[in-house]
């Protein structure tokens, strides 16, 4: 819970609730990165005993992230600037490399921007992207994958959990039908990893994209996950670090923190996952029960333990989501990177969502510090708003506007 000096602006409670847009860094995660830019600050590629420190730290970074997703070793870790970057890399990566064998790129209707853009961008360098359909619960479409998959797919790319609607895929499963084509499978874990295990090799999973802001780490930092054995074309080219695949010098404290960040998710995600779920259900019950036609995105149990997506009927989320904002409750009504724009998120609309429907969209995501008392004080002030709202809004039907 957080609690700040009552303003004549700011209400007394303060309860953030959009962790998938950004979240604090653990302050155990500040106390590693520190030395790392006070004493430690020297190049991993230098030859000398500052460079050599830091080459240290990376490489104990690199241990860390292998082993949370259970990589076969730690050279299969590249860092990046984040998931933007990461999903850029495995995409035009092995497009690039692979495209003497096919130019089939398919993908589903429910990933991020940084997957959609990147392959809307490749089909003007010769590629062909297919966006397959999802159900109503946001999963994948297993038979249109099938129907799709030829020899010439030289890329599936799938996100392992949506951030916005938070179900999680069936990977393994995906990953069996990809392979019986020998296309490879990149998966983007960004919101998903360190809140359910992952483990790449017992998932079938070639490539990976995870972030460390996701995990309580510091923003700017990412990592891509490549097997043993898939080559990549680099994006970058320079110094050749990162075995060629990503120049430019190393972020030391960002990626020491990422790796501590790491080592703590490893550790700690059983416990916190069952009591971020416990609290979870108990929101959705208080946010959906007491309203009439209000309804959950996404699917009821395969989601995310953090992820609360609701939609109430006949009102317009950014309303709902300024009264919270003005009871000192922060949410949002969808992906942060879309939230500037007043179109529905394309997410919503591939569950087959109506426009007006998506609009009425509220998504709350959950933290490590997010407690009992704070969801249910949030879901305590939705009656009030949803009715108000209603009340003034042409949409609603009359019994419901008294
Ligand atoms: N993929 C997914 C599934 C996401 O939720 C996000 C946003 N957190 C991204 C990619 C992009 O992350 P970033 O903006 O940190 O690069």
């Amino acid at each position: 819970m957080f609690l700040s000096e009552p303003t004549m602006s700011t209400p007394v409670k303060r309860i953030y609730m959009d962790h998938a847009a950004g979240r604090p860094v653990d302050p155990r995660v500040v106390e590693a990165m520190l030395p790392y830019m006070k004493s430690s600050y020297g190049n991993p590629s230098s030859l000398h005993t500052f460079g050599q420190e830091a080459k240290h730290a990376l490489e104990e970074a690199r241990t860390r992230i292998a082993e949370l997703i259970n990589a076969e070793k730690k050279e299969t870790i590249i860092f990046t600037s984040g998931a933007t970057e990461s999903n850029n890399m495995a995409i035009k990566g092995v497009a690039y490399r692979n495209k003497d064998r096919g130019t089939r790129i398919i993908t589903s209707s429910i990933e991020h921007m940084s997957v959609v853009n990147t392959c809307k961008f490749l089909t003007t360098k010769g590629f062909e992207s297919i966006f397959l359909p999802v159900d109503k619960y946001g999963f994948l479409n297993l038979e249109s994958l099938e129907t799709k998959l030829t020899d010439k797919t030289v890329l599936v790319t799938i996100v392992y959990a949506n951030g916005e609607i938070g179900t999680i895929q069936p990977i393994r499963e995906i990953s069996k039908i990809v392979h019986s084509q020998n296309a490879y499978l990149h998966v983007d874990a960004t919101a998903a990893c360190g809140q359910v295990p992952i483990d790449v090799k017992n998932e079938g999973i070639d490539l990976l994209t995870i972030s460390s802001n996701d995990m309580y780490g510091p923003k700017g930092v990412g990592a891509l996950y490549i097997k043993e054995g898939i080559r990549l074309e680099p994006l970058l080219h320079g110094g050749g670090q990162e075995r060629g695949l990503r120049s430019g010098t190393e972020n030391v404290p960002g990626i020491v923190g990422f790796g501590k960040a790491a080592e703590i998710a490893e550790k700690e995600m059983p416990t916190e996952s069952a009591r971020l779920t416990k609290i979870r259900d108990r929101f959705i019950g208080g946010l959906l029960k007491p309203i009439p036609y209000s309804f959950l995105n996404g699917h009821p149990t395969k989601r995310l333990p953090d992820n609360v997506s609701v939609r109430y009927s006949f009102i317009e989320g950014e309303s709902m989501l300024l009264s919270l904002d003005m009871t000192g409750v922060f949410a949002s009504s969808g992906s942060a990177c879309t939230a500037k724009t007043l179109e529905p998120s394309h997410v919503l609309l591939a569950t087959g969502l109506k426009h007006e429907e998506a609009h009425g969209s509220l998504m709350f995501t959950l933290g490590r510090q997010t407690t009992e008392e704070d969801v249910d004080y949030a879901a305590s002030l939705m009656p009030s708003i949803v009715k108000r709202l209603r009340a003034i809004s042409p949409l609603t039907p009359k019994e419901l506007s008294k």
